[in-house]
């Protein structure tokens, strides 16, 4: 029987990192493939500050955390909070090198399950070359689920819109007319850099009120988290309306808040809220300007940006469409339907990150999530 690698890693971000590390101190042969952190370098703006603090790092371990990685620059957590993004890739590029973490700089291209006796993945990477695996963990973060929805791809012309995601060079956008659709941290973040760039006019329209600028609490998710790592069907086995309470209060940490520091930076005239409000209409003119009507008022832009966010869709994963997983794969509202262990139906395929919400908590779309999901899979690895 041909020998396969007993774990295979999709992905170099925060989860496929931490993976890695829990990995390598249980012995665990293994490979991970993609960019690192390209998520965060290529589909995050230059200048964005991240709303979690120090206390979300990757150690599974608690050895090489974010203030052991502030010692080494004699650094306190409060001279570098709020985490500029660039300060953040810092200590993900140390966090690396301490554990010795390399990752194949590759894409893989499809997913399959195949049999020699025994059941096991082959991944084909962009090159053509495959690679044979006994576990495979998706750690794919966002990037796939981008949520456009229906309705504006009818509104905008194509090529005239674009989601936050796929908008991050902001540069071009000076002397630029924006309307911006969305009202929670991204847009208000992607306004104050767009303005800070020199844009003519920002719009802001969204369907709420405007969320009060004032500082998360994010201190009760930890302790849950560590919860949820000894006892992994805590949040599933929750009553419904408990659950539920615990996703509002998420929510309202999340989505009802804006981080202070940006208030400042939104109040200027050049930035124009529109709260309550809803686009009805766009006419592109002939001069190219976008004639965009909000509540009955037409604002005159040049660029539109979604910030609506994203929504899991499992079959959204190109190197699952592209192979013979997804038939055979349980999923419910899109999601996979994971175990105790963020183990799919299929035996040896995990999904964490963003694919995991559903069944493990609104925390694991975030890093606070990342120890915990690599104990999690540590311990129910195939082999
Ligand atoms: C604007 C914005 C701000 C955010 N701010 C915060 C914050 O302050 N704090 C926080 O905790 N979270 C924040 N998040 C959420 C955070 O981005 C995610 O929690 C985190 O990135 C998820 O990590 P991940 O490892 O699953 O995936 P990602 O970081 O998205 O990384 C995905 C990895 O998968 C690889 N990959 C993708 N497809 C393939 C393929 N086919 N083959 C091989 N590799 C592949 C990529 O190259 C990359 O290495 C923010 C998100 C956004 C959009």
């Amino acid at each position: 029987m041909a020998k396969h690698l007993p774990l295979l890693i999709i992905g170099a971000g925060p989860f496929g990192l931490a993976m890695s590390a829990h990995a390598r101190r249980a012995g665990v042969e293994h490979v991970v493939v993609g960019k690192s952190m390209e998520f965060w370098k290529t589909h995050m703006p230059k200048h964005m500050y991240l709303r979690s603090a120090c206390d979300w790092h990757y150690d599974p371990f608690d050895e090489d955390t974010i203030e052991r990685y502030l010692q080494t620059k004699n650094l306190k957590s409060n001279e570098v909070e709020p985490l500029a993004l660039d300060f953040y890739l810092g200590y993900c590029d140390w966090f690396q090198q301490k554990r010795a973490i390399e990752s194949l700089q590759a894409r893989v291209d499809a997913l399959n399950l195949t049999q020699d006796g025994s059941t096991y993945f082959e991944s084909v990477l962009e090159d053509g070359k495959t690679m044979t695996a006994q576990n495979v963990v998706v750690a794919v973060g966002f990037r796939y689920f981008m949520n456009v929805p229906e309705p504006y791809r009818a509104l905008f012309p194509a090529g005239r819109f674009a989601h936050t995601c796929d908008f991050v060079d902001l540069t071009a956008l000076k002397n630029k007319r924006v309307l911006i659709i969305g009202g929670r941290q991204s847009a208000f973040e992607w306004a104050a850099l767009i303005s800070e760039q020199g844009a003519d006019t920002l719009y802001l329209s969204y369907r709420h009120p405007t969320p009060v600028f004032e500082k998360s609490d994010w201190s009760w998710v930890n302790p849950l988290l560590d919860i949820i790592a000894i006892d992994p069907g805590w949040f599933r086995r929750l009553k419904p309306e408990k659950k539920e309470s615990l996703v509002q209060r998420f929510w309202a940490e999340g989505r009802l808040k804006l981080e202070p520091w940006l208030g400042k930076r939104i109040s200027r005239d050049t930035i124009k809220l529109l709260p309550q409000s809803q686009v009805t209409a766009c006419k592109e003119q002939p001069s190219g300007e976008l004639e965009v009507t909000v509540n009955g008022v037409t604002c005159i832009v040049d660029q539109i940006i979604l910030a609506t966010g994203y929504k899991v869709n499992v079959s959204q994963i190109p190197f699952l469409a592209n192979g013979n997983i997804l038939n055979q794969l349980d999923s419910k509202n899109g999601f996979p339907v994971l175990d105790d262990h963020l183990q799919s139906n299929v035996a040896g395929l995990f999904f964490t990150s963003m694919c995991a919400t559903q069944d493990f908590g609104p925390f694991f779309a975030f890093t606070a999530a990342v120890r915990t999901s690599a104990k999690l899979i540590g311990a129910a690895l195939r082999g």
